[in-house]
């Protein structure tokens, strides 16, 4: 973890969160249960580190095999799914469905997952919507994601908070949001998750002389 990073779970607990009663932290490990859970912080802007296992041996099917997930401002959903495909078998559910996709609005680049019981990793750097006073948006969302160190998403567009029943559409909303990890029914486990808030610098330097050519 950089030494700037603030620790959203260390393995020891998830003092972090709201709404973990229910979930489990044992060996270093926090197991989904009881309800999604949000950062007590709230966050704009940021680099986000989270270390995932979908179940082995792995039940269910579709969305519902090892379905978690990462919501960047508790809006924006990054799936987590059991999406290892081993060549017996068909896709396994929708392709803006799928683990690593921005869900419902964009799929991973390329397939990056590891096998259920595997630990994975994803490395969000997350780029809010900016919105005007009236509310309307002057910025979209972006967001750039390595799944086990692979690109899936980079500098992708986000076009609203994550909605499974229609189509995405901008909703002007605070500066800084709770993330939240999701509970979608499945024992999904976590580790190591960090974070490093990015607000972009107010510049401070000097300018630079201009060099005549
Ligand atoms: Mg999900």
């Amino acid at each position: 973890m950089p030494s700037d990073a603030i620790p959203l779970f260390d393995g020891l607990s998830l003092d972090a969160w709201e709404g973990a009663d229910a979930w489990t932290v044992s060996d270093g490990v926090a197991t989904v249960g009881g309800g999604a859970i949000r950062t007590k912080q709230a966050f704009g802007d940021c680099q986000l580190h989270v270390e995932f296992r979908t179940p082995s041996p792995a039940t269910g099917s579709g969305q519902g095999r090892g379905n978690s997930g990462v919501f960047l401002m508790g809006l924006y959903e990054i799936q987590v799914l059991d999406s290892f495909e081993d060549g017996t078998a068909g896709p396994l559910t929708y392709p803006d469905g799928q683990c690593g996709a921005l869900y419902k609005q964009r799929p991973p680049m390329v397939n990056a997952c590891r096998p259920p019981g595997q630990w994975q990793s994803y490395d969000i750097l997350f780029t809010r919507p900016r919105f005007a006073e009236d509310g309307s948006q002057e910025q979209s969302g972006r967001v750039s994601v390595l799944q086990n160190g692979i690109s899936i998403h980079a500098d992708t567009e986000i076009l609203g908070p994550t909605a499974w029943h229609r189509p995405p559409q901008p909703m002007a909303h605070a500066d800084a949001l709770p993330i939240m990890i999701q509970d979608h029914g499945n024992p999904v486990q976590f580790r190591s998750i960090w974070i490093r808030p990015l607000e972009p610098l107010v510049p401070t330097e000097t300018p630079r002389p201009v060099f005549e050519q």
